[in-house]
């Protein structure tokens, strides 16, 4: 699918891009986001969304997720779409304009602000050679819906938040819920973790600590039940399974970045202080930028996302000033003064 060309094309759902949407739209800018991940936050939603924060200026704490929910919310105000699900792969020349080239998609752009972060995020997979034919049919890595799973056989692998958050919400819902994790040791939220652990001491939910996926029964085409390996009594144990749900966090790669004529160093993308790249059209801001006095914050990726957009969206059209003015004056938020 081919999307309408765009003033602004951000790569990069995290708190600098989401806030590199909201001021693109401010400025009257044309703008969307391309993020791989099937949900908005980038580090904040995929690594530490029940974790407070303490250095947002403006929130003595804040819930990273709620972070995430608020940024959302302020760039909502203009129309800019955020579209998920989309690792950009590619940038290409077009008559006039550049073009951010994914899997399935092409986005036309005038210009493009890298928020990217530490690179895509892509679920890890499970190690086990064996699940790999099953990914797509009774494997699934990226969920969303407790319904799909009703009346299923859930196997959950994994002990973090997303393991725990999904065995607690699917309680009820499935027809048996069971959780298998290589230690004892849980990384999730205290008030889940001993949900699920009540569920399981009154005969709900089945806990599989020190265990791991040996192998996989299926009737024909139909997954029907898991070899689980007891990784310190060397013993195995079969148990019937309908879908497997490995929640074993993310893995980054900015791989594609690197091909794109861009100063790469370390990982990261060398901007001065205009953040520009050094192709024309082409600005980063947050995580993935460096230059001397570089900090890896959010406070830092918002001021350079601001800075990114109006240079941006100056070079665009060069009538208009690179500052935006204050926003407490902006027409576009019904103030008088613009
Ligand atoms: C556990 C933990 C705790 C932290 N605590 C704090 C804290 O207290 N305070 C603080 O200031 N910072 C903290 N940080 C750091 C903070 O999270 C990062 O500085 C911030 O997330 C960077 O934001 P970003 O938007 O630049 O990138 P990211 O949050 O990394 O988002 C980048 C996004 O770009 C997407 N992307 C990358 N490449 C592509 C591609 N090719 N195609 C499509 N999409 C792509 C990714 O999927 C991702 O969603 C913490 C980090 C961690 C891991």
């Amino acid at each position: 699918m081919t999307h309408e060309v765009q003033d602004v094309t951000i790569i990069g759902a995290g708190p600098a891009g989401l806030f590199a949407l909201f001021y693109a739209g401010m400025r009257g800018a044309s703008a969307q986001i391309v993020d791989a991940l099937n949900e908005p936050g980038g580090q904040l939603t995929a690594l530490y969304p029940e974790k407070n924060i303490f250095d947002v200026a403006g929130f003595p704490k804040v819930l990273a997720k709620d972070l995430v929910r608020n940024l959302i919310t302020q760039a909502e105000q203009f129309s800019g779409p955020i579209h998920c699900n989309q690792r950009v792969v590619a940038l290409e020349q077009e008559e006039g304009h550049l073009a951010l080239v994914t899997e399935t998609d092409r986005f036309p752009t005038r210009t493009v602000v890298i928020a990217a972060g530490i690179g895509a995020f892509a679920p890890r997979r499970l190690p086990q050679a064996c699940a790999e034919p099953w990914y797509g049919r009774a494997i699934f890595d990226r969920v969303s819906t407790p319904a799909d799973f009703a009346g299923k056989r859930v196997v959950i692998v994994g002990g973090g938040d997303s393991a725990f958050d999904w065995a607690h919400q699917l309680q009820g819902v499935a027809a048996s819920v069971a959780l298998v994790h290589r230690s004892d040791r849980f990384r999730a939220h205290a008030a889940t973790v001993q949900a699920v652990q009540a569920s399981a001491a009154a005969g709900g939910t089945a806990i599989y600590t020190f265990h791991e996926l040996h192998d996989i029964h299926a009737s024909g085409d139909q997954l029907v039940g898991l070899e689980l390996k007891d990784i310190k009594a060397k013993t195995t144990t079969r148990i019937d399974a309908d879908v497997v749900l490995p929640m074993l966090g993310f893995v980054s790669d900015i791989g594609p970045l690197m091909s794109w004529g861009l100063t790469v160093v370390n990982d990261e993308i060398v901007v001065n202080s205009q953040m520009e790249t050094g192709r024309a059209g082409v600005y980063a801001a947050g995580d993935v930028t460096t230059y001397p006095g570089k900090l890896k914050l959010i406070a830092t990726g918002f001021a350079e996302a601001s800075v990114a957009v109006n240079q941006a969206y100056h070079w665009l059209y060069p009538e208009k000033k690179v500052s935006p003015g204050h926003s407490s004056n902006l027409a576009v938020f019904g103030q008088k003064d613009d």
